[in-house]
């Protein structure tokens, strides 16, 4: 069974995010998408939360686990799954940096494991969570940013 990770902050999950999950499904028999604490990061919504949005928008996707980490290193967590495979958008060359390093060093930590950059789709490639946030702040509709099962809880969250 061939399992992989999808990791990211997902405050909140994007349409570019989910366009990564929808096509690494079609590539591995299961792939859990893991909502991870960024300690760089002052998010909008708690783990759980964002972990919530998430299922309701995949849940027509039968082979995704969504799951929460707060607590371990990324390549240990994979292992303890049996993930052999860690999935990563790149929108542009700004992400490359980073995350060649990270996988580098994850590769370091555990040799078994293997990075997978994936490219954005261009429909896609501008899309940020901080940019829905950006947007929602000023009352733009979110149809073209994220999953229409989560409009709400982010204007919910705006008007508060
Ligand atoms: P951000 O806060 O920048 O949106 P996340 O930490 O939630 O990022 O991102 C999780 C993963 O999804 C990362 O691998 C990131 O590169 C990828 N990603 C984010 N936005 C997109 C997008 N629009 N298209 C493709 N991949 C994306």
């Amino acid at each position: 069974m061939r399992i992989a990770l999808y990791p990211g902050s997902f405050d909140p999950i994007t349409l570019g995010h989910l366009n990564i999950i929808r096509r690494a499904a079609r590539i591995f028999d299961a792939l859990h998408v893991c909502v991870m604490v960024n300690s760089a990061k002052q998010t909008m919504f708690t783990l759980d939360e964002r972990a919530d949005m998430i299922r309701r928008t995949v849940r027509r996707l039968e082979n995704v686990v969504v799951e929460t980490r707060d607590d371990m290193l990324l390549v240990k967590h994979a292992k303890d799954i049996g993930a052999g495979v860690i999935i990563k958008g790149l929108r542009a060359v700004s992400d490359f940096d980073w995350e060649f390093q990270m996988a580098l060093a994850n590769k370091i930590v555990e040799p078994d494991i293997e990075t997978l950059f994936m490219t954005s789709s261009s429909k896609y490639t501008y899309l940020s969570s901080t940019v829905v946030k950006e947007m929602a702040r000023y009352g733009v509709d979110l149809g073209d940013f994220v999953p229409r099962e989560i409009i709400d809880d982010i204007l919910a969250r705006i008007n508060k």
